[in-house]
């Protein structure tokens, strides 16, 4: 393929954006080479600047999980622009969002928009420690919450992909309350709470982790961090910023039937404008301004584009159960096609998966934490793997701590041309 305008479109956006891009894995760094400049995108498929054809496995890092200008959210949007694009005031749309998302979750009252997964993290957070009165928390080594300061430790995705888990910026003072534990390890969690009596507000993890490529949670892990903090007066805060919507109509709540005392959201939940979301039941809610002392705000929060497309994403979903089976079975179609190509050619690897959440790691070692993520990374295999796909027409994530996110407009004609692909490329392995 030929990347000859992306090149250039590149060479001019570093010039005047701090590495040619907004967020830092679009910049291919980890992988070498010439980031893909997008065009436009429609369905499964991306038209890059130029004129090459891919087909979509990050589908804008999740929200996309209906495929690329999907017409009714397109529409929704359109639709509401014309009738003025922010005011700063309350609207009915903001309303009628907020009732169809708390009633798809299980445990929610009431949930409050804002505008990125990072806000509404860091809002989660400000407000568990507002409710309980305490500071510290706890985060898994691995899971990423968005760029706050308190959650720049040992972060997986970006922050790992480029080598600075731990960011300059968040001073000591900030990560002295932030406790750090190991992905499905409960013993880990337990001697923290012990060894930090009264003192821990929350622990908050990805319930699947998505963030050092897709890791599930060991049978019992949630159960037992629900324990813990019922004991010890903890809240269970589920990072839902990659699941929510995705996996289920409820989420990772509904799926592995484990209650969370507050959630977050982004991605899905914004059908692709930037929307976030924060959601608890009502006593711990109304703890926020205006109506409790938690201060939390936004110029932007509630944007009548955003909320109209995240309600046109939330309506087609709550209307269409049957697509949460439909992209199920679809990547358990490339999961096996996967594994068979990779499989023949003599390929290490490990495929994790739950749901439309899916990543190859190049490891035969389990790949339960940070640590086996991080040994699984190791080497130019994935490097290869991803340029090889890519050369094929592929565009999966170009750092090996991420994970691949499906959207129901791929075909199995789609899907098999992955898997050929994906043979292909294996055999270049020899
Ligand atoms: N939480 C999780 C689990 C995420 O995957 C992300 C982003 N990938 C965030 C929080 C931050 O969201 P945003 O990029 O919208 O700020």
């Amino acid at each position: 393929m030929i990347y000859k305008r992306s090149s250039a479109l590149f060479a001019e956006a570093q010039k005047v954006i701090p590495g040619g891009v907004n967020s830092p894995v679009r910049a291919f760094k980890a992988v070498g080479g010439t980031p893909i400049f997008v065009e436009k995108a429609k369905g499964a498929y991306l038209y890059d600047a130029d004129g090459n054809k891919l087909i979509d496995f990050i589908n804008s890092w999740g929200p996309m999980i209906l495929g690329h200008a999907y017409p009714k959210v397109v529409n929704a949007v359109v639709e509401k622009a014309q009738k003025g694009t922010s005011f700063g005031m309350p609207t009915e749309v903001e309303t009628e969002i907020a009732s169809l998302a708390v009633s798809m979750v299980p445990n929610i009252d009431k949930i409050r928009f804002v505008n990125s997964g990072t806000e509404a993290c860091m809002s989660a957070i400000r407000l568990a420690r507002g409710f309980t009165g305490k500071d510290k928390f706890i985060k898994f080594a691995g899971c990423y919450h968005g760029h706050s300061d308190s959650f720049l430790i040992q972060a997986g995705s970006g922050a790992v992909t480029f080598g600075t888990p731990n960011s300059p910026g968040v001073t000591q003072g900030t990560a002295k309350d932030t406790l750090l534990a190991r992905y499905n390890d409960l013993q880990n969690v337990a001697d923290l709470i012990s060894e930090n009596k009264d003192e821990i507000a929350a622990i908050i993890l990805e319930p699947i982790a998505g963030n050092m490529g897709c890791i599930p949670p060991v049978e019992g892990f949630l159960e037992g961090l629900r324990k813990l903090c019922d004991e010890n007066q903890i809240l269970l805060i589920f990072d839902e910023v990659m699941t929510g919507f995705r996996l289920a109509r409820g989420g990772a709540q509904e799926l592995l039937t484990v209650k969370a005392d507050i959630v977050t959201f982004g991605k899905v939940i914004g059908g692709g404008l930037p929307v976030g979301a924060f959601a608890a039941r009502g006593e711990i809610m109304n703890c926020l301004a205006p109506e409790g002392p938690v201060y939390q705000a936004g110029t932007l929060s509630g944007n009548p584009l955003a909320m109209a497309a995240g309600l046109a994403m939330l309506t087609e979903l709550n209307s269409k159960p049957e697509i949460f089976n439909s992209i199920n079975a679809k990547t358990e179609y490339l999961h096996k096609g996967l594994t068979e190509a990779l499989s023949e050619n003599g390929v290490a690897h490990t495929i994790n998966r739950i749901g439309s959440m899916i990543s190859v790691h190049f490891s035969e070692t389990p790949v339960v934490d940070f640590e086996t993520a991080t040994l699984a990374a190791k080497g130019d295999a994935f490097k290869k793997f991803f340029h090889g796909m890519l050369n094929e027409g592929i565009y999966i994530a170009p750092s090996a701590y991420e994970t691949w996110f499906l959207c129901d407009a791929l075909t199995y004609t789609d899907l098999d041309k992955t898997v050929e692909a994906c043979r292909k490329v294996s055999k270049m392995f020899k």
